[in-house]
């Protein structure tokens, strides 16, 4: 049995009340809250275990590294990755796509090369190409979408030439919440012997991931969209790959000898983390995925699509509503627009009802022109939101129209 009240007590911040009004947390895709669990686990290891990892000899050193390593390790399991070698420690996403489009950029692609991209990114998944782009004169293409918010396979595989060295897709769209065929189009890349890096920011907190199922090659995520912390997200990688890239940073921890003359770099994972990692980061990011994984990511995917069905319901009863997703597969993300009303004032006075959404792009501005908007109303739900929070979304717009 799912059960959201209790789910709801593991998070103190949903206790608390704006302008007076009790808080309505629909900014999930931006970040999640977080169960005390996490929060304890950051300031346990503060309080009792801090000191920098890998280089010590001494006791707490040597904890601090048991404990990181051992996140490498749930990190791997959950993902179900061969090996923890695969697993590198990033700051989030971006910071995993940067390292993956600079390190495979420099080594495997030159002027007139092509990366495929799909038209519903985010810009962390289009402005690191740009700008490699601008260094080497490599190509962007893209794949378009119908007017569901479903990507066009056809044209997908239309795009495909011997210039073609890299797929980069989202598994879940950020605006639409369109839930990508990306195992098909893994399949679709390999036959064309092209690898593929998945965007899986907005997937992996609201399903069951296997990368070795998805046969990606790499897949980038962030914990704090995971009710882990933020500063702290991961970049898998297959060996064989990951052997073949140059290191991404120089410094500390990356190197196993420098002399003035030459470095010898340090086996995987560590040739890609240069200087001290957020240990404390990591360990934390363990506990949230240890209580996803405890509620089970198929109950946790299986309640928020009964949410978001009940919220596509609910919302298309309001007059004057349009929809921005309406995808077969479809993950817990809502964009809206209610007749005239600009996105930032909806969402401004949602606010004093005490209902965080969020407004504008949503860091997706080539989607916007395909979709010939500026912005939308985006509400994104998670693992502790209720029907009831729906029913108090749908009266706070019902009384914001009213207002217009
Ligand atoms: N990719 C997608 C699909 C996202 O939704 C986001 C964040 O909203 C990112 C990448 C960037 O994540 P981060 O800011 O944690 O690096």
């Amino acid at each position: 049995m799912y059960d959201v009240n209790k789910i709801r007590e593991d998070f103190p911040i949903l206790q608390r009340e704006v302008y007076g009004k009790p808080l309505i947390y629909f900014d999930n895709g931006a970040t999640t809250q977080k169960p005390r669990c996490v929060v304890e686990a950051i300031t346990d290891e503060y309080y009792s275990v801090n000191a920098n990892v890998h280089r010590g000899v001494h006791f707490l050193s040597q904890q601090a590294t048991d404990l990181h390593e051992a996140s490498r390790e749930t990190v791997r399991k959950f993902l179900n990755a061969a090996s923890t070698n695969e697993i590198i420690f990033t700051r989030g996403t971006t910071e995993s796509i940067n390292l993956f489009v600079s390190s495979f950029g420099e080594e495997f692609m030159r002027e007139g090369d092509e990366v495929i991209i799909s038209v519903m990114e985010h810009h962390s998944n289009i402005v690191p190409w740009q700008l490699l782009a601008a260094r080497k004169g490599i190509v962007l293409k893209v794949i378009p979408m119908n007017d569901k918010g479903e990507l066009l396979l056809d044209e997908y595989e239309k795009l495909f030439s011997e210039r073609t060295k890299i797929v980069s897709i989202t598994q879940v769209s950020n605006v639409l919440g369109t839930v990508n065929p990306v195992k098909q189009m893994v399949e679709t890349a390999h036959a064309h012997g092209v690898p593929v890096l998945v965007d899986g920011a907005q997937s992996v907190p609201h399903m069951t991931v296997d990368v070795r199922d998805l046969d990606a090659d790499f897949f980038a995520f962030s914990g704090h969209k995971i009710y882990g912390p933020t500063g702290v997200g991961v970049l898998y990688g297959k060996e064989e790959w990951l052997d073949k890239l140059p290191p991404y940073q120089g410094g500390g921890e990356m190197i196993q000898s420098v002399t003035f003359e030459k470095t010898v770099f340090n086996e995987l994972p560590y040739k890609f983390e240069a200087g001290t990692p957020d240990y404390i980061g990591t360990t934390s990011l363990a506990k949230a995925i240890d209580y996803v994984s405890a509620i089970g990511m198929d109950n946790i995917a299986a309640y928020e699509h009964e949410l978001t069905e009940y919220g596509m319901q609910q919302l298309k009863t309001i007059e004057g509503m349009r929809i921005f997703g309406e995808a077969e597969h479809k993950s817990s993300v809502i964009s809206f627009l209610v007749g005239n009303i600009h996105h930032f004032d909806m969402g401004t006075l949602l606010d004093r009802l005490g209902i965080a959404v969020r407004t504008g792009h949503h860091c997706a501005q080539p989607l916007m022109q395909r979709l010939g908007i500026e912005g939308t109303v985006r509400a994104s739900f998670a693992l502790y939101n209720t029907k009831e929070e729906i029913d108090a979304l749908v009266a706070g717009i019902q009384r914001v129209s009213k207002m217009f």
